[in-house]
Formats: structure tokens, sequence, C-alpha cells
């Protein structure tokens, strides 16, 4: 395999995790194998140049990035994420994350992913539009509604995507409401998005726990993020009758041995936008919460989290993929000799992309579901691809990862070897 100039082969590099899990699939795939390469090369990725005037009149450049990974079952699919450690390397990471996700579900869509570094926070609301609006047009010429389709990701939301619907539409001299999903309900946004990927967490791991033996009612979880994904998340585990007992984000972990009260976490956050200073828990240091004795562990933050050490002292059954790409390859491999059961992002988070997939289709129809039809479908692929991967692993006496990679894998592998290569 060539090896890409553009990207540092360092080992905790979320490229290189992906790279490491691709290494394990490639045996499982036959005649595929020959092909596998593919996967290992994204198929575009650009840099941009995002110049800002900022409210008090300086001027700062910032980097953004869209990557796409891989189309050969479809557009490109990906959020956007916004935070100051974004490089390409992570990018290129995610959007490849996405290809294998879209196939793992079987959504008709390629992979690709897209992000700025910068820390949102710091800036004012008019500065994040005029950023947006400047990204957006910069990467105007990869993305389109038949060609790459972004979506919220860490640090973006509802908001930044109707600047983005906004800005490509001007640019176009019509709305385009399917260019992005994660809209605003009146902008073409779908009923149902906003909680998909915590309500796909919530589905798959109760399929797995049943399959497994672990009763959800009454057992002791922790969460890591109180984002999008980790506090709906956190509220479904709850109404379903286990304990949320720790809970961490940027700001604090908290510990309460009785089960965190959400419905005060919910508004303490809402007004402060963090889970420091809230009083209805005790607050414990970082390696405290890495070994509380645990039933299930939702890592829902960033890539990266559950590292070697970590997965031998991690005291829980099964852990939850909230977030892309939380795992280190040795610490997979640690956490699988231990019996601890993972389901791992590419099917557990994949619930945003197919609510994601529904308001694409909703856009282009211009008609739109109700939230039971979106929940009653969502739940029907949800689960027949979770039962799918798990019947995989079986099969070939694997981790539900690399079984969640053979689907995958196969699929997009099958439509790249169909398609051939052009010119032939
Ligand atoms: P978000 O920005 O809404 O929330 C992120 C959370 O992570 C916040 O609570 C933040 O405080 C916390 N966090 C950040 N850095 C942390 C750190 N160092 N330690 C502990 N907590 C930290 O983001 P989100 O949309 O909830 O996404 C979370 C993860 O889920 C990401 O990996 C994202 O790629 C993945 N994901 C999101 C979606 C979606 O629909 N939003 C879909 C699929 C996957």
């Amino acid at each position: 395999m060539d090896k890409l100039s553009y990207v540092s082969d360092s080992p905790t590099s979320s490229w290189t995790t992906y790279l490491r899990q691709i290494d394990r699939v490639a045996p499982y795939l036959g005649e595929l194998t020959r092909w596998v390469d593919t996967l290992r090369h994204p198929k575009r990725a650009l840099i941009v140049d995002i110049p800002l005037q900022m409210d008090n009149g300086t001027i700062c450049h910032f980097e953004g990035y869209r990557v796409q990974h891989n189309l050969s079952r479809g557009p490109g699919k990906g959020g956007i994420r916004y935070h100051p450690n974004v490089n390409l390397d992570e990018i290129m990471a995610l959007s490849a994350w996405m290809t294998i996700k879209c196939a793992a579900v079987n959504l008709p869509y390629g992979g690709a992913k897209g992000g700025i570094r910068v820390d949102p926070f710091l800036l004012s609301e008019s500065e994040l539009e005029r950023l947006t609006r400047r990204y957006i047009s910069e990467i105007g010429i990869l993305i389109g509604p038949q060609k790459d389709i972004p979506a919220p990701d860490v640090g973006t939301n509802g908001r930044v995507m109707a600047w983005v619907m906004d800005t490509y539409s001007m640019n176009q001299g019509t709305t385009v409401t399917g260019i992005v999903t994660g809209k605003p309900i009146h902008l073409g946004g779908s009923l149902g998005r906003e909680k998909a990927t915590g309500r796909g967490v919530f589905m798959t791991g109760r399929e797995v726990a049943y399959r497994e033996g672990i009763q959800i009612k009454g057992s002791r979880v922790a969460v890591q993020g109180f984002g999008n994904v980790g506090s709906e998340t956190a509220r479904l585990f709850t109404e379903a009758g286990a304990l949320v007992i720790a809970i961490q984000d940027h700001s604090a972990s908290l510990f309460n041995d009785n089960g965190i009260d959400l419905v005060k976490l919910f508004s303490w956050h809402n007004r402060y936008r963090k889970i420091a200073g809230f009083q209805g828990a005790q607050e414990i240091n970082t390696d405290e919460f890495w070994n509380i004795q645990i039933d299930i562990f939702i890592p829902a933050a960033l890539e990266g989290q559950i590292t070697l050490e970590r997965a031998k002292n991690l005291d829980c059954k099964l852990i939850l993929e909230g977030a892309n790409g939380p795992t280190y390859p040795e610490a997979d491999d640690i956490l699988n000799e231990r019996g601890i059961i993972i389901v791992p992002d590419v099917i557990c988070n994949a619930g945003g992309v197919t609510v994601s997939y529904f308001e694409w289709v909703q856009d282009m129809a211009s008609f739109f579901w109700s939230e039971d039809e979106i929940n009653l479908r969502m739940d029907r692929i949800t689960i027949e691809a979770m039962i799918n991967v798990w019947n995989k692993s079986k099969e070939k006496k694997c981790s539900l990862r690399t079984a969640a990679y053979i689907v995958a894998c196969e699929r997009i592998l099958m439509a790249r070897k169909d398609r051939g290569i052009y010119p032939g």
C-alpha cells in the first residue's frame, strides 16, 4: 500500500486508528481484498483558508476542511465539526468512519466530513455566522444535494445548518433544502433528527444487552459527554429504569451513587452550558470517573478516549460508542480479552445519519413525515442492522466491530468492484 504523504503515521492519530481497523477486517474479505486499498485512500481532501473580520475589526484566519472519503455507494454524507483540535488527519478518519457507518446500516451514501479548527465558544454569534458562510462558500465546489450533504457534529447545531442552507441557496439562486441535514424543522428539518443519535445508541445498546443477558433496569451507567448524543442517551437509559451514576463533560466529572437527577441537570446545563457546579452530585476527578464500577459505559464526547491504560481498568460489562472513534485499537484488544462487549460507533451512533437520510428524502419529495413514522422507520433500520452485525460476529467468531466492518466493507467493495475503475 502506498503511504499517504499528507498525514502523519503517529500511533495515536485517528487516521492510524482507522487504518488499523481496516487491517483487521481485510482477512475476512475474500476476493474483495483486492479492492481494500480503496478504503485506505480518501477520494478528495480540500483544505481552505477562511479569513474572518472579527467584531473588533481585526482579521483572523481559520483553517477549514472537507474530505470525501469514498463515494462508491452514493453522495458523501458527514457532519461539520467546529473544535480547536480539528485537523486533516481527524477529518479524514471521521469521513472514513462515515463511509463504514452508512454502509453498515445500508444507507445509499458514501462518507464525508468537514470542520474548522476553531473554538466556537470564543466567537460571537455574528462572527460564527460569517465564519460559517465563508467556509460554505469555500467548500461549495465540493458539496451539493446529490454530491455531498453536510450535517451537525461537535460544536455545530441547527442554527449553523440554517446558515449552511442559506449560503448554498444564495449562491445557487434557489432554495436548496437538501444541501444539509440537521436543519431547524421550519427550514426543512426532520422531526426526530435532534434526538436520533441518542435514540440509536439506546436501541442498539438495548438489543445487545438483551442478547447478552444484561438487565437495563437497575443497571449502573456512566456517560462521557453531555451534548447532543450523551444527554439524550442518558435520558433514555434513565427512562428505561437505569441509574446514570456518573457523567463527565469538558468542565467536570459528576458522581451520585443513587443516580443523577437528569431533569435538574438538564435545567442546569441549559443555563450554564456545562455540568460543573451542579449541586445534585459530587464532583470527582478524571481518574475516579474512569474507575467507577458500572454495568454500561457510554463514551459520547470525542475520539481517542479509551486508551490502553483506561481499558485495563474500566469496570463495566458493555460499552456503547456514542462518539466516533473513542477506542484505540490496542484498548479494543484488551477489552475484548476481558470479555467487555463493545457496540462499535459505526453501528451504535448511526441513528443520526439514518434520520438525516430521512430528512434528505423528505426535502427531495417536499413531503414530511410524522415523528412516529420517523421513529418507527429508524428503529426498524437500526435493529435490523444491529441483528445483522450480531449474527455476523457469531458466524465469524469475531468482535462486533470487526463484524460491522465486514458487513460494511463487503457492501462498499462490491460497489467499487462492479463500478470498475474509470478509465478502464
Ligand atoms: P456536542 O458538541 O453536542 O457535545 C460534546 C460533549 O462532549 C459536550 O458535553 C462536551 O462538554 C463534551 N466534551 C468535550 N471534550 C471533552 C473532554 N475532553 N472530556 C469529556 N467531555 C468532553 O457533540 P455531539 O453532537 O453530542 O457529539 C459527540 C460525539 O458523538 C462526537 O464524537 C460526534 O462525532 C459523535 N456523533 C454525533 C452525532 C450527532 O448527531 N450529533 C452523530 C453521530 C456521532
